[in-house]
């Protein structure tokens, strides 16, 4: 008897052209690391010994009713076009309708190759699949739209990559696992019909209210100025923004190099690939609406006079840059006590950004301190701070409850670099003492009583670069 689930596949009932059917490569002892028993429950997922769901979530043991598959996409890899990626080290395993009523994706990452592997051995490593298991749930508890982590297994099989590394799998949730580079691929083969069936089929998944391509564009447009909000509200810096790590539905997906930001400083670049800091914190909002440019033009191949469009497309993507303004001072407002912000409050905010940036203060127990102590602490130049908040002070007279609204707004715990990069090194050698100590703290990240987890880096225990998660 192995798990049982409420299968309910729609994207196997989509076209061959959009998938290629596959099977898990079966792996040689499957061990669990990490299984998530409020998000299975969620999905429906049967109770199961610890060594089935070892099996399933490590891809030896099928579930009954899964129709497993790698989907096909392309996109834009630091500005440049790459027309065939796909689930290279993934597959769908299937979707299931939550007790919420919402649908979920259920995939398996490091399952082995498929046809659209490349060179690569679709296989991952256990650093990246904890990294993305903690940092996932991590956003999640945060509040911010993202994909899940359900479980965490060992394959017992070794992965060659500059060093042998122990095998791992995660399997991931998703509102569905939809890009941006699934529309370019279709747009850019001048496959219209697929072009327009996937159309249908992510208005009907996600936005059942969007009028045609345009609305779909405008929702997706909405949902991802939301998002990078989110992100900037906690200092988090993706890594990878290409297009094809940039999800339709506006969560958080593949968590690659990403990181929190420790000392603010508005140019930060983790990513030891990104050289050029295409993605760095601040420029998350500009590369966010360059994606939705790409998604805009491959949606409007599939009207009969994309030309007559294009100025709606245009305004639309336009509009992009006020709704994330408004969401990222809705957002930052509240982390200095504002209710409602208004544009006049951008100086304020900005204001402390800067002191922040030049005392090289530390983004979250800055803002921690603000709602629950004294930020004064956090600087240097304590004059500095004097002046700063004596405007603020002032700011904060018409408000209610301005400490209950920082509160709510600034977590007191990130899954900080040092911690993440000492939680991998930890379990290579079979401890997994610190991931569970991380996952405890970041599931209540408004609340935790961890100081050892809130404290920020020493000079020595900072980390200066992360690396791809493959
Ligand atoms: P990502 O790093 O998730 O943005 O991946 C970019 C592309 O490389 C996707 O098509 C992945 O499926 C593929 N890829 C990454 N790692 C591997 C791997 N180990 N084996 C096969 N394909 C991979
Ligand atoms: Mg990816």
């Amino acid at each position: 008897m192995s798990i049982t689930a409420p299968f309910d596949n729609s994207y196997a009932r989509l076209p061959r052209s959009f998938y290629t059917r596959q099977n898990p490569v079966p792996v040689r002892a499957p061990q669990l690391i990490a299984y998530n028993e409020s998000l299975g429950a969620l999905l429906g997922l049967s109770a199961a010994t610890e060594a089935e769901r070892a099996a399933v979530f490590s891809g030896v043991d099928l579930p009954e009713g899964a129709a497993p598959l790698a989907q096909l996409y392309a996109g834009h890899q630091f500005g440049s076009y790459n027309p065939q990626l796909g689930d290279g080290r993934a597959l769908l395993l299937g979707e299931v309708i939550g007790s919420d009523g919402r649908r979920y994706d259920i995939q398996l990452k490091g399952s082995g190759p498929t046809p659209y592997s490349r060179m690569g051995d679709g296989r991952a490593w256990l650093g990246p699949v904890l990294r993305e298991y903690v940092v996932s749930e991590a956003m999640h508890a945060l509040g911010i739209p993202t994909t899940r982590a359900l479980a965490a297994t060992l394959t017992g099989e070794d992965v060659i990559r500059e060093t042998v590394l122990p095998g791992a799998v995660l399997t991931r949730v998703a509102a569905s696992h939809l890009r941006v580079g699934t529309f370019q691929v279709f747009a850019h083969r001048r496959q219209i019909d697929e072009l327009r069936q996937l159309t249908d089929y992510a208005i009907a998944r996600h936005y059942p209210q969007a009028d045609g391509p345009l609305g779909l564009l405008r929702a997706v447009c909405a949902a991802q100025a939301e998002l990078i909000a989110g992100w900037m509200s906690v200092g988090f810096i993706h890594g990878v923004m290409n297009t094809d790590n940039s999800a339709i539905s506006g969560e958080t997906i593949d968590y690659g190099p990403c990181a929190f930001i420790d000392d603010y400083h508005a140019d930060t670049v983790f990513s030891s690939i990104d050289r050029a800091g295409r993605y760095a914190y601040s420029n998350q909002p500009h590369i966010a609406v360059w994606n939705m440019a790409q998604l805009a033009t491959s949606l409007l191949q599939q009207l009969d006079d994309p030309q007559a469009a294009v100025a709606e497309a245009t305004q639309i993507v336009h509009a992009m840059p006020g709704q994330t303004e408004a969401a990222w001072l809705r957002r930052m407002g509240a982390k200095i006590g504002l209710t409602g912000p208004t544009p006049e409050d951008v100086p304020l905010i900005e204001g402390l950004l800067t002191l922040m940036q030049d005392q090289g203060a530390d983004f979250t127990n800055t803002f921690d301190a603000l709602a629950r102590s004294d930020a004064r602490d956090q600087f240097v130049d304590r004059d500095a701070f004097d002046a700063w908040a004596e405007g603020w002070r002032a700011r904060l007279a018409t408000e209610q409850d301005p400490q209950a609204t920082m509160q709510a707004a600034s977590p007191r715990v990130i899954p900080r670099n040092h911690r993440i990069e000492e939680m991998i090194q930890a379990a290579v050698a079979a401890d997994y003492a610190p991931f569970h100590r991380l996952m405890a703290a970041l599931t209540d990240p408004f609340d935790t009583q961890d100081t050892g987890l809130m404290r920020a880096p020493t000079k020595d225990e900072r980390v200066a670069a992360t690396f791809c998660g493959t």
